[in-house]
C-alpha cells in the first residue's frame, strides 16, 4: 500500500495568509495591532527555540511577540502579577504560559490569574469547560492542528473508529473531544491500556501523543489506518515521533509524519486563536455561542 504523507506546511501556509489579510483588516478597523504575550518561567534551551519559532510566526504575519522571561525560582505572586498585567493590556490579546512550570510553580498559581479571554492555547478550565460541553471556547493549539489537519486531509471522520493515545489535558483529553464532535467513535488509551496492539487494530484513526518513540508499529495498526504523529521525541537519530514510520507505512494509508505534520500546523493554528480572541475582546464579545454538538 502506497503511504499518503499529511503534511501540515501546505495548510500553515494558507492559513497563516488568512492571518495576515485577517491582521491588516483588524488594524484598519481598530487602529491597532494585536499582541501575543509568551510567559517563560525558568528557560530552557528546547523551550527557547520553539518558543522563537512562535513569535517568529507572528512576526510573518505582522501580530507582536512578546516574550516575558522570569526566574526559575520566581515566587508564586511575581508569575500572578505578570499574568495580571498582561491581562489588563488592551493591545495584548493572547497569552501563553510555556509548560512544563517549574515544580515549585503549581499550574493552578496560572490559572488563578489567567485571563479565559487570552487563553488561546485552551489551559483555563473555563475553555476545557466549554470544549467538553460543546461550545466553542479557546482550544489547546496541538489537539486542534491533530484534528484540523485530519479534517483539511479529507479524511471521513464521521462514523469512522478513532482511537487516542494520550491523555494529557493539553493533547490527548482534547483530540479525543474534537473527535467526538467531528462523530467519530473515540476509544483513549494511556500507558494502563491493556494490549494496545488489540485495541488500535480496531481503529480507522489513530492520534498519538504519547512521548514514547516507536511505540505504534505496524503489526499494530489496522490496514489502511490513517495515523497522526503528535509525539515528539528527540534521540540520537535526531527528531522523531511516537510511530515507527517504515513498519506503520507498510500498513496505513496516511501517516502525519514527524516533523513536517502536525508541528508546523499547530503554530498557524495559534495565530488563529490570537486573532479570534483580539476580535472577541475589541467587540466585548463573550466567546461561548451555541453548542457546536447537542448532547441529548
Ligand atoms: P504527557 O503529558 O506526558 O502525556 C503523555 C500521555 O501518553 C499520558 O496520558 C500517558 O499515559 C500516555 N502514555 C505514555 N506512555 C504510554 C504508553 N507506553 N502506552 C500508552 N500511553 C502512553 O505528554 P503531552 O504533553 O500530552 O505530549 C505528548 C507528546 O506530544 C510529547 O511527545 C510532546 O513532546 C508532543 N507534543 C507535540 C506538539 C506538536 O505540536 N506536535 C506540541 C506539544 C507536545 P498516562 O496518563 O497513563 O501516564
Amino acid at each position: 500500500m502506497s503511504i499518503r504523507l499529511l503534511k501540515g506546511g501546505p495548510v500553515a501556509a494558507e492559513i497563516r495568509e488568512g492571518v495576515a489579510a485577517d491582521v491588516a483588516a483588524f488594524w484598519q478597523e481598530f487602529g491597532y495591532t494585536p499582541q501575543l504575550a509568551i510567559v517563560v518561567v525558568g528557560a530552557d534551551a528546547p523551550s527557547m527555540v520553539y518558543l522563537r519559532r512562535i513569535l517568529d510566526g507572528c512576526e510573518r504575519v505582522g501580530i507582536g511577540g512578546r516574550l516575558v522571561e522570569l526566574a526559575g525560582d520566581c515566587p508564586e505572586s511575581e508569575l500572578a502579577a505578570t499574568l495580571g498585567d498582561l491581562g489588563a493590556e488592551h493591545e495584548v490579546a493572547g497569552i501563553i504560559v510555556q509548560q512544563p512550570l517549574p515544580e515549585c510553580i503549581p499550574l493552578r498559581a496560572v490559572l488563578d490569574s489567567l485571563d479565559p479571554r487570552k487563553d488561546i492555547d485552551g489551559i483555563h478550565p473555563l475553555n476545557a469547560g466549554l470544549l467538553a460541553l460543546g461550545y466553542e471556547g479557546y482550544l489547546p493549539a496541538t489537539a486542534h492542528a491533530s484534528v484540523e489537519l485530519l479534517k483539511q486531509s479529507g479524511v471521513e471522520l464521521a462514523g469512522a473508529h478513532a482511537v487516542v493515545i494520550g491523555r494529557s489535558n493539553v493533547i490527548g483529553k482534547p483530540a479525543a473531544l474534537l473527535l467526538l464532535r467531528e462523530h467519530a467513535t473515540v476509544t483513549m488509551c494511556h500507558s494502563r491500556t491493556r494490549d494496545l496492539g488489540a485495541v488500535l487494530r480496531t481503529a480507522d484513526i489513530v492520534v498519538v501523543a504519547a512521548g514514547h518513540p516507536g511505540l505504534v508499529r505496524g503489526d499494530m495498526l489496522k490496514p489502511g489506518a490513517v495515523v497522526v504523529d503528535v509525539g515528539i521525541n528527540v534521540t540520537e537519530d535526531g527528531l522523531v515521533g511516537d510511530v515507527d514510520f517504515d513498519s506503520a507505512s507498510t500498513v496505513a494509508s496516511a501517516i502525519a509524519p514527524v516533523p513536517g505534520g502536525v508541528g508546523p500546523l499547530t503554530n498557524a493554528i495559534l495565530l488563529t486563536h490570537l486573532m479570534r480572541a483580539a476580535r472577541d475582546q475589541a467587540t466585548h464579545h463573550v466567546a461561548v455561542g451555541a453548542p457546536s454538538v447537542r448532547n441529548s
